[in-house]
């Protein structure tokens, strides 16, 4: 099965990166075409959600670099959505803080700043730090040394740290935020430690709305210009022929054909997975590549409310469930019949449900139905338990809407006092009988 269209490109893969050239291209007159498996774009960029309350965001917790004239804006800016995005700076004082035993160190923006909260910290170590900042300015192209960038860009941050003699515990401040490139010091080149380094101590911020805001405002770029980003499309192969790339084959077997493919997947899958079209060399070199240190990602949220208010959201549910429960014997003992119970407590059990505003929003019912289902019990309970753990709640004036708590509380006893002792009454009748 084969796509009509040709693109002039298509780009596997939605990521940051992915997106940027995909907005870029139609500046050159090309119709694009961006892939993504996943079912939202943005790659390590999109933001999740969990219950409808809580939002993590997957891969920007910091931008640096974020000031006019500044990495991204000047990317945002070249495609339109530059003043979409607003960043919101993070304390100049602090962006990162590493502590370790008997030491907490506040990494503040700007270099001088940096240098000498440094050798505020480490006073012995005064030279060696300057000779280790002096060597980070040069090769971050902050103030350029010709020399110093050819000695240092391709020799190890551990080479540096033994060339400055600086001690454990300078060299574990200094290579703290290597988190971000993940790579150790006899790993990690002095070129990638002192460009993050530079690119933070510009100034860290984090866009308004989380990196989502970054990957929307792109994929409105590419749309605006007649672009095209679908998700739920995994690029099975790059198709070569004769050398260059002529297209993509999807998972489900579609072949999409293009001038141009541009891969954002990672450089070993795309080199060694996803074509046959490098050369053993290239592919044999990918093939022994080592990812960079692998990060655990574990994401808390913490309920909004205090612990009682937590408490009281489970009281209410529990309660309801002895209500409901009381209401079902009482049923029960009122017909006769297995049959009749069964089928009416279905009917009741789905009436319940759905003339309520658990499942969807009373606001879009007609009006009388919407009345009936605010005084609905169940509605009640689920209002109280979302504003209680600090859900969000939709908007209404009704009583049950505004006091959903003690509405619960009132309704739920009011169950249990009417049920109670009419079913205790129809079960001495029944046994009677
Ligand atoms: C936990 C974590 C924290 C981070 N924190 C920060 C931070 O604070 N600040 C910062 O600047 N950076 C941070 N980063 C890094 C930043 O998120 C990434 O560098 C950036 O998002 C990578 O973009 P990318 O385009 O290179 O690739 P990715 O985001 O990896 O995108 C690649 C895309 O290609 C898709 N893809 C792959 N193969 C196929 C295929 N065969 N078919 C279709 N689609 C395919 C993937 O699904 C993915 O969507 C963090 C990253 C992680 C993981």
């Amino acid at each position: 099965m084969a796509e009509q269209r040709i693109w002039d490109a298509v780009v596997v893969g939605s990521g940051l990166g992915g997106l940027t050239c995909a907005a870029y291209l139609p500046a050159a007159g090309m119709s694009v075409l961006v892939l993504e498996q996943h079912d939202v774009a943005g790659g390590n960029a999109h933001v999740f959600r969990r219950r409808r309350s809580y939002e993590f965001d997957v891969g920007v917790h910091y931008l640096g670099n974020y000031g006019p004239g500044g990495t991204l804006p000047t990317i945002l800016g070249g495609v339109g959505p530059a003043g979409r995005v607003t960043f919101r700076p993070i304390d100049a004082d602090g962006f990162d803080c590493i502590v370790l035993p008997g030491l907490t160190f506040d990494v503040p923006a700007g270099w001088q700043r940096y240098r000498d909260r440094l050798v505020a910290t480490f006073p012995a170590e005064a030279a060696g730090i300057d000779v280790f900042l002096t060597v980070c300015r040069a090769v971050a192209g902050e103030e350029p040394d010709a020399e110093l960038l050819r000695i240092w860009r391709h020799r190890t941050l551990a080479d540096l740290f033994a060339h400055c003699g600086l001690s454990a515990r300078a060299r574990t401040v200094l290579a703290a935020q290597s988190g971000n490139y993940g790579l150790a010091p006899v790993d990690a080149s002095v070129l990638v430690h002192a460009r993050m380094l530079g690119h933070y101590l510009r100034g860290a911020a984090l866009p308004e709305g989380g990196g989502q805001m970054l990957v929307a405002g792109l994929v409105e770029a590419i749309e605006a210009d007649g672009g095209e980003v679908r998700t739920r499309c995994a690029v099975r192969r790059i198709d070569v022929e004769d050398g260059p790339a002529t297209g993509v084959t999807l998972a489900d077997g579609t072949r999409i054909r293009a001038g141009v493919v541009v891969s954002n997947a990672d450089y070993r899958r795309t080199v060694v997975e996803l074509t046959d079209g490098f050369s053993a060399a290239t592919v044999a070199k990918a093939a022994a590549s080592r990812p960079s240190a692998a990060l655990a990602v574990l994401y808390v949220g913490r309920p909004h409310g205090t612990a009682g208010e937590t408490l009281l959201g489970f009281a209410l549910v529990l309660a309801f469930s002895y209500a409901m429960l009381w209401l079902g014997v009482l049923l029960g003992l009122l017909m006769r019949s297995i049959e009749t119970i069964e089928s009416t407590g279905s009917l009741l059990l789905v009436l319940f449900t759905f003339v309520s505003n658990a499942l969807l929003s009373t606001d879009r019912m007609p009006r009388w139905l919407g009345v009936i289902a605010e005084w609905n019990p169940l509605s009640v309970v689920a209002t109280a338990c979302r504003q209680l753990w600090g859900n969000p709640v939709a908007a209404s004036h009704s009583i049950p809407a505004e006091h959903p708590v003690l509405i619960s509380a009132v309704m739920l006893a009011g169950i249990v006092a009417v049920a109670v002792p009419l079913a205790v009454r129809a079960y001495a009748r029944a046994a009677t009988r």
